[in-house]
């Protein structure tokens, strides 16, 4: 079995699919499903691949993402792993949930698994969203991401996204001192939203950070730019609320919407996602830490990340007791140095499969 999952990922890997693009990789992972012996198997309108193996209670979610971001990578083996976009993040964690739900298919004691391949998580999250529209409730979840097979992430930060307009009278750039500077006043603004969220913390999951990801601005080389749009990424921690960072930029928006009679500023929120932590002690953080235990003979490290993922979307709606946890060096995810081990691929097949056995033995004694 296991040259078969790994020929699954390499699969999966020489499929190119960042987000937007899935359309061929949610066939493969549609019939992937199918050859497997997966039941119920649909492909919802946003192209997510859902797939279940038994009925009842309880139902475990095993989700991953089948988008990668964009740059494609040649698939290659060498030395005992393989390289190629998405093989960290998260084709190896997604193929090696796939996989280890498989085995389950035939004999699965008690209750449901669905095994849920979304879109779009490394753009604006549309997938975990549309997927959540289905009403499905599972009462446990696991998401494949990158942690390392010896660790299992249970926090993340929350995000913001946000634009700032600036609009100004475009004058020739051999008067300058007929208006303000578009791009100017946005990099003013810019410094004045960094110096209110300082690195003061050593550590940066409790951090508020500010980042600008984006700024587009002047049309031609000898006119003064009229208008500028400024696009950042702000995180912060779990519990620190996101009204705080929004009232502060509005403010400095507002400032220079008051003092400047002739320009004018507009703050845009593209996206909000409140920050998640899970708890170490659920049934699921059990199962899975167990069967770390079990089979890698070491206490697991439970972790936090200062990235944003689709189980802080799912854990925050659903409120239900969730882990992330996946092959792979997190380090690498988003590199053009994305690979991963194939013997922790076929390990991280092991543990998701015993902490299944895990969490159904749990589920019974409570
Ligand atoms: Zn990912």
């Amino acid at each position: 079995m296991s040259k078969q999952f790994v020929s699954l990922l390499e699969s999966a890997l020489r499929i190119y699919s960042p987000s937007d693009s899935e359309k061929d990789i949610s066939n493969f992972l549609f019939n992937t499903m199918k050859d497997l012996g997966f039941s119920n198997i649909r492909i919802d309108s946003a192209d997510n691949v859902i797939g279940e193996i038994g009925s009842g209670n309880p139902t475990l979610l095993l989700c991953g993402h089948m988008d990668t971001v964009p740059g494609e990578l040649d698939v290659k083996s060498n030395n005992g792993t393989l390289s190629g976009r998405g093989a960290v993040d998260a084709k190896s964690s997604l193929i090696s949930m796939i996989s280890a739900a498989s085995s389950f298919c035939n004999n699965l004691p008690l209750g449901r698994i669905i095994v849920a391949a979304v879109t779009n998580e490394e753009g604006n999250g549309s997938g975990i969203r549309e997927f959540l529209k289905s009403n499905i409730m599972p009462d446990f979840a696991i998401f494949g991401e990158p942690s390392g097979i010896e660790k299992i992430t249970i926090g993340y930060k929350g995000r913001l996204s946000l634009k700032i307009i600036c609009n100004t009278p475009s004058v020739h750039a051999s008067a300058p001192w007929m208006s303000k500077n578009a791009i100017e006043e946005l990099y003013l603004i810019w410094n004045d939203i960094k110096n209110n969220f300082p690195n003061e913390h050593s550590n940066h999951y409790k951090q508020v950070t500010a980042c600008i990801t984006k700024i587009i601005g002047g049309n031609a080389d000898n006119v003064m730019p009229g208008v500028c749009e400024l696009t950042c990424d702000v995180r912060f921690p779990y519990r620190y609320e996101s009204n705080k960072i929004l009232d502060k930029i509005q403010t400095i928006v507002n400032e220079n919407n008051n003092n400047n009679s002739d320009s004018s500023y507009l703050l845009e929120i593209l996206d909000s996602t409140p920050a998640f932590e899970a708890s170490k002690s659920s049934l699921i953080s059990r199962a899975l830490g167990r069967s770390i235990i079990h089979h890698l003979d070491i206490k697991p490290q439970f972790v936090h990340k200062t990235g944003t993922g689709d189980m802080n979307v799912l854990g925050n709606s659903l409120q239900i007791p969730v882990v992330t946890y996946g092959p792979g060096n997190p380090h690498l995810s988003h590199t053009s140095n994305e690979n991963i081990s194939i013997d922790e691929f076929l390990m991280s097949i092991e543990i998701y499969k015993t902490a299944i056995t895990n969490l159904i033995h749990l589920y019974g004694q409570n």
